[in-house]
């Protein structure tokens, strides 16, 4: 599981940096549903800005250290708290967003008969920021960023294929989260509680850490490449 700190190598601000995401802006002003409904194109421009910002980031060593592991472990799982796409970029392909992705151009619905089926999702490239002042093809409601805002659910079928994950994982590695934004927190104690090794990596202690079996104290793009190695040079040696 990955939060915002595995971008930071990136250049992609975490959450709590002084100089962060929400700069100058309070997160309630722009990520909130109340936000989108009292002026829709403020919250785009935010969001565009964002865009901007993240199309001149490129995935880290980190991020491909992942992507090399998917490859090499029998069967795995990421799941990410991250919107900003770096993962898939880097390659990784068994990907749960549990906060959404940036790069996605969703129908807000607001047009939308009750009961019609949702609009279909537009996936942007990285570095595509979309229109300026977009609206829904299918039915003219305004389109949003597909990322999970402040006081929002997240959506249940992705929760559920997380928690899956984590219920069922034998080793489960906690990359860059402060490990406390719920219900993403919860996952690595699910895991523990059903018998799997956490292993935390991370240069700062977080409320994870005395829950953890192993923390391995470093950027993330530092160790997880380190990580990949030793499992290299043990699959050889076998
Ligand atoms: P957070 O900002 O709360 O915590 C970041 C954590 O990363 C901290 O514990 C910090 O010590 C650690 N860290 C910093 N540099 C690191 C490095 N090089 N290697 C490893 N760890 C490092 O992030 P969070 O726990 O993911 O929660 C923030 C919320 O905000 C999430 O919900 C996320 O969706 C959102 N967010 C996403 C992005 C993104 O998509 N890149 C960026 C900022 C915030």
């Amino acid at each position: 599981m990955t939060g915002a700190g595995v971008s930071a190598e990136s250049g992609v601000a975490t959450f709590r940096d002084p100089g962060g995401l929400w700069e100058g802006r309070r997160p309630e002003e722009v990520a909130t549903p109340e936000a989108f409904a009292r002026d829709p194109h403020d919250v785009w421009r935010f969001y565009q800005h964002r865009r901007r910002a993240l199309s001149a980031c490129q995935p880290n060593a980190g991020h491909r250290a992942l992507a090399a592991l998917e490859k090499l472990a029998a069967d795995f799982t990421l799941v990410t708290q991250n919107v900003d796409g770096l993962h898939r970029l880097a390659g990784s392909e068994n990907v749960i967003e549990l906060h959404g992705n940036i790069w996605i151009d969703r129908c807000s619905g607001a047009n939308r008969p009750p009961g019609e089926p949702s609009c279909p999702e537009r996936l942007l490239k990285p570095g595509d920021r979309g229109i300026d002042n977009p609206h829904c093809p299918v039915c003219g409601s305004m389109t949003r960023p597909g990322v999970v805002w402040f006081g929002e659910m997240l959506v249940p079928a992705v929760l559920e294929a997380a928690d899956q994950a984590a219920r069922s994982c034998q080793v489960m590695l906690v990359a860059g989260t402060s490990s406390v934004v719920q219900p993403a927190a919860g996952l690595s104690s699910l895991a523990a509680q059903h018998g799997a090794m956490v292993v935390e990596i991370n240069p700062d202690h977080t409320p994870l850490s005395p829950l953890a079996d192993l923390c391995l104290r470093g950027p993330s793009g530092v160790i997880l490449p380190a990580i990949i190695e030793q499992m290299g040079q043990s699959q050889e040696s076998h």
